[in-house]
């Protein structure tokens, strides 16, 4: 067993930062039927764009090469022939944009960081691109309160920066935050692996500010942690992806930042120990678990092979990243301790490391961040899925797939304390696996869109996971909002 001792000077959290590096590779995505029409929406004129320059002025793009990066998705699965993307620098701006697009029946896709796993940011046919990106200011910060507002276009690691230096943090953290904005967190309900710790943006955001299809303001933007005045409508923003609104501000919880943050890597012989030190970490690490994410040698080996990263632990079938994050550096060190004995003595694990510096906890992350960033790289098709299921199924889908599909390579990783699994399988051929998978999930109980939501790739699977009933609500929801249909249109609903 291979314990590094904990140092004392291991206080601050290590970066995660990723340069989320965009390659060349082919992938079979969970698309739609290609035959899917063009809905009823007008096309864009040159009179149109004269307008849209009188609102925007020089932040609208219309050459092709310029609009390349707004057209396309981070994993290169989509390709909009959008013929503008839009830039606005204010609600205003948004407001006029909306309200004119809505005259004219122009359809419109909202875009932050275009990092989005589902297709969701980009067009499907030629829908003009509102781009937030440049809706980039902090509006206010309560210290004390721990709360913050800021336009819908920050840089969700920007906001964790400048939060660190006040001694606050943000309640999320995902592989993509370096460019992942918060307007399209918000508007993904993104997860991520601070979820564990700080719970969802359910929670967290406390208001936002929208722009409607028809360009008036929703605001929703209330400072206060408590507001129990009739329906919440802000909740219905969080996770709408874009076919409600454009959020154009948001104000968010956010905790203070933690003190002392420990980071260990163990490996286990099988997922059924796994599972042990679930429920073992999370009763005995309970309030300073801060991440705790599951990694099958598949994936381990991927980031190795791809990214020469070096796996500081013999190989073995599992590996599991714990953090923890708390006050009292003694105290953690110590509880951190107490469970990694105890789970070595009931023979739980086969190895285990305490990072002792900044730098090997961010090299034992990077190892967990890195996997998407791999699997690009591999350049082979690859499937993406990420499931919400209960413990007792949750790695049973891979070693099923294994069996179905003995001549590709399933990974099965992710963030297992909140039960949600990234499972990936890469082939040399075409797979065509996505409604088994799906299938399999609705009849194991769980949830075809854990964290990534269902954008363009998977809204007509909506049914596995919500009832008819629940849809047609949602459709009716989505009427009243954008009657005209709009905004973001052939995502999320199901035609
Ligand atoms: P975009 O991709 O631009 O848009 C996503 C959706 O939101 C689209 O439907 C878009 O129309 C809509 N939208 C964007 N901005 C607005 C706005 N201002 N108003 C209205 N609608 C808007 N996700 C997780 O949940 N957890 C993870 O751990 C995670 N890890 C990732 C790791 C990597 C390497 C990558 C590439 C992605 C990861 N993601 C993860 C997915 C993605 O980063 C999140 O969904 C993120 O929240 C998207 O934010 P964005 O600003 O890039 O939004």
């Amino acid at each position: 067993m291979l314990l590094a001792p904990l140092s004392r000077s291991v206080v601050h959290k290590a970066s995660r930062a990723l340069l989320v590096t965009r390659c060349q590779f082919s992938i079979t995505c969970c698309c739609r039927a290609p035959e899917l029409a063009r809905g009823s929406y007008s096309k864009v004129t040159g009179v149109d764009l004269a307008h849209f320059r009188s609102i925007v002025g020089n932040n609208m793009l219309t050459d092709t090469t310029d609009m390349q990066p707004y057209n396309t998705d981070w994993l290169r699965t989509r390709q909009g022939k959008s013929a503008v993307v839009l830039r606005p620098h204010t609600t205003q701006q948004v407001c006029q944009i909306l309200e004119y697009c809505n005259d004219r029946n122009l359809a419109v896709v909202p875009q932050g960081g275009n990092t989005g796993l589902v297709g969701g940011s980009n067009p499907v046919f030629d829908e003009i691109i509102v781009s937030v990106s440049l809706m980039n200011k902090i509006i206010s910060l309560d210290e004390a309160a721990g709360i913050l507002t800021c336009e819908a276009g920050c840089v969700l690691e920007s906001l964790d920066a400048m939060l660190s230096d006040k001694g606050l943090v943000m309640p999320l953290d995902l592989a993509s935050k370096g460019s992942c904005q918060i307007g399209g967190n918000v508007s993904t309900n993104a997860g991520g692996i601070r979820f564990i710790r700080y719970g969802s943006l359910h929670g967290s955001v406390l208001g936002i500010k929208a722009v409607l299809a028809d360009g008036s303001i929703l605001d929703c933007l209330s400072p206060h942690r408590k507001n129990n005045t009739g329906y919440d409508l802000k909740q219905l923003f969080i996770g709408a992806e874009g076919t409600l609104g454009v959020i154009t501000e948001v104000a968010i919880a956010v905790p203070p930042k933690p003190k002392a943050i420990n980071v260990a890597l163990v490996s286990i012989e099988s997922f059924d120990k796994a599972k042990q030190i679930v429920v073992k970490a999370k009763s005995m690490l309970s309030e300073i678990l801060s991440a705790i994410e599951l990694m099958d040698d598949e994936s381990v080996e991927m980031v190795v092979k791809q990214l020469n990263l070096v796996n500081p632990l013999k190989r073995s079938p599992f590996y599991m990243l714990i953090e923890t994050s708390g006050s009292d550096y003694d105290h953690d060190k110590q509880k951190l301790h107490t469970f990694i004995e105890s789970v070595f003595n009931d023979e739980i694990l086969i190895d285990g490391t305490v990072a002792s510096s900044i730098k090997e906890m961010k090299s034992i992350w990077k190892i967990r961040e890195e996997i998407s960033n791999a699997l690009m790289i591999d350049g082979r098709n690859f499937l993406h899925f990420d499931l919400s299921l209960s413990l007792s199924n949750y790695y049973r889908i891979v070693d099923d797939l294994r069996n179905k599909l003995p001549a590709c390579t399933a990974l099965g990783f992710g963030h297992i304390g909140d039960g949600n699994l990234h499972l990936t399988i890469t082939s040399d051929s075409e797979i065509d696996i996505n409604s088994y998978v799906l299938e399999w999930t609705k009849r194991h109980g769980g949830s075809i869109s854990a964290e990534h939501g269902l954008g363009f790739d998977k809204c007509q699977y909506i049914y596995h996971s919500q009832s008819q009933k629940a849809v047609s609500l949602m459709s009716n929801i989505k009427k009243l909002f954008d009657p005209k249909g709009i905004l973001n249109p052939y995502k999320t609903l199901p035609l």
